[in-house]
């Protein structure tokens, strides 16, 4: 469903009255539904001489059916615009990417995709190609914040050696899956990981975790995360054991009432993990709350209780499902941490909730080294305006601004989230790790 002010400025003449005062005009996101093509148009391809990422590009856009258009075609309306910029090695080198995209991008169809593919600036071969590479950045944020009609842009930094692991993050990045991520950069490292059997469910015959389960953004991971193929244990309080158990009903997985907070929830949690299900492949601690004050008025109850739920229950369950001689989270498990752009642009009133969410990134960087050879991955996301009813309490005048501050001039839906957290999910993810991918449709906090 679309908002009020995107309803009623989407024709007749409250559109009239939007284009005349230049304010903007959200375009309805595509979004991904089951059996939908990873592209539903032409995908214009190109790259810098010398690049070493147009071979697997292609063979990736072989492989979803894509209509490749190259050199000097000109499709009409291109769905995506796809340029391998790891060619370029010093900063004149950059004048390939204005001579690719400049005479095309207005051409790009609603909801199109600007995809640049570079080095990560740490692995190229001479300071010249770094800062080139490094270029790439300000491009494709810029780019982002340009693009209209629900366009998005994306950086995939691949290091060498990396190509196998390109597969998955080109199809979030080119699908409907990624529709209010934008502006963002991933990186990709060299990994084992194999390719999921069936890319329509990549989660097959594994078992994942979802903490806050019953409603808003977890809910819809679980059933998100359920399409992809996995059985799903839909954790929430006891508070919530109906919600929760019609959730777990609607994804065919398992209810269970727990505080993550509680002294033994870990041990609880890990022991019916082994002994229903031998152990887990998924984990995504989405449970989080907020008490918001400003610092001067914040009680120290406010402060414990987001801090104990957000970061501290994260940290313990953890631990408890990474260690030990024979660990519950298997080899190539996957850890999802829900971060928040307030953890890391920080945001007036929430010292607490910022905390914890920042925390939260220092959890996945400092843990994902020491799990890389188990192939266990551990990532965060970080949305942005989600509407749910976390955002609905927000005051009136604060919630339009936080929904209008992004490239798309609207909020995200909690299936942004899922469909985030389902592809850091994927067996195919397995060179993305210690990251934090925003969904927050290029959100102007923590830019
Ligand atoms: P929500 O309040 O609708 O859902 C949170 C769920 O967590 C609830 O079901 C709640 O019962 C559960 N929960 C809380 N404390 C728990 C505990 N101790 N043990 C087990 N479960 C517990 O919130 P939401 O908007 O769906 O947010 C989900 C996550 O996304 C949170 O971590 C939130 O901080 C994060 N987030 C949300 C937004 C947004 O715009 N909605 C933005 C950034 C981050």
């Amino acid at each position: 469903m679309a908002d009020r002010y995107q309803r009623l400025t989407a024709r007749g003449p409250g559109a009239v009255l939007a284009r005349k005062l230049g304010l903007p005009r959200p375009e309805p996101l595509v979004r991904h539904r089951p059996g939908r093509p990873v592209v539903t148009g032409p995908v214009m391809l190109g790259g810098a001489p010398g690049g070493r990422l147009l071979g697997p590009l292609r063979t990736v856009l072989d492989g979803v059916g894509a209509r490749v258009a190259e050199g000097e075609q000109r499709p009409e309306q291109p769905a995506a615009l796809v340029f391998d910029a790891t060619g370029v090695t010093d900063s004149a080198g950059l004048r390939a990417l204005h001579a690719f995209f400049q005479p095309r991008v207005r051409s790009l169809a609603p909801c199109g995709r600007l995809v640049v593919l570079g080095t990560p600036p740490e692995r190229a071969q001479s300071t010249a190609a770094a800062v080139a590479q490094r270029a790439l950045e300000g491009f494709v944020r810029s780019a982002g914040k340009e693009l209209r009609r629900g366009a998005t842009a994306h950086l995939l930094l691949v290091a060498p050696g990396a190509e196998g692991a390109l597969e998955s993050p080109v199809r979030f990045a080119l699908s409907a899956r990624s529709a209010y991520v934008s502006g963002q950069v991933l990186r990709v490292e060299p990994a084992d990981g194999a390719a999921p059997a069936d890319w329509a469910r990549p989660l097959a015959d594994r078992v994942a975790l979802v903490t806050g389960a019953s409603r808003g953004i977890g809910a819809v991971v679980a059933e998100t995360l359920a399409r992809d193929g996995a059985r799903v244990v839909c954790l929430d309080v006891p508070q919530q054991a109906d919600a929760l158990r019609a959730v777990a009903a609607r994804c065919g997985g398992e209810a269970l009432e727990l505080d993550v907070t509680a002294d033994d929830a870990p041990r609880t949690l890990a022991d019916h993990l082994r002994r229903a299900h031998g152990g887990v492949d998924v984990v995504v601690h989405n449970a989080g709350i907020t008490r918001d004050k400003t610092l001067g008025r914040m009680d120290a109850a406010r402060w414990d209780a987001v801090l104990a739920v957000n970061l501290t229950a994260v940290e313990r369950i953890t631990h408890e499902l990474t260690t030990g001689a024979r660990p519950v989270l298997r080899d190539g498990g996957r850890v999802v941490c829900t971060s928040s752009i307030s953890g890391i642009a920080g945001n007036a009133g929430q010292t607490n909730y910022a905390a914890s969410k920042a925390g939260l990134i220092g959890l996945v960087q400092a843990l994902a080294p020491g799990l890389a050879d188990r192939g266990v991955t551990v990532n965060a996301i970080a949305p942005g305006f989600i509407e749910t009813r976390m955002t609905a309490a927000v005051p009136l005048l604060i919630r339009e601004a936080g929904r209008r501050m992004n490239s798309l001039a609207q909020g995200g839906r909690p299936v942004d989230v899922a469909e985030a957290v389902a592809f850091l999910a994927s067996p195919g993810s397995s060179g993305i790790s210690g990251q934090v991918l925003r969904v927050c449709g290029q959100a102007l906090l923590g830019a």
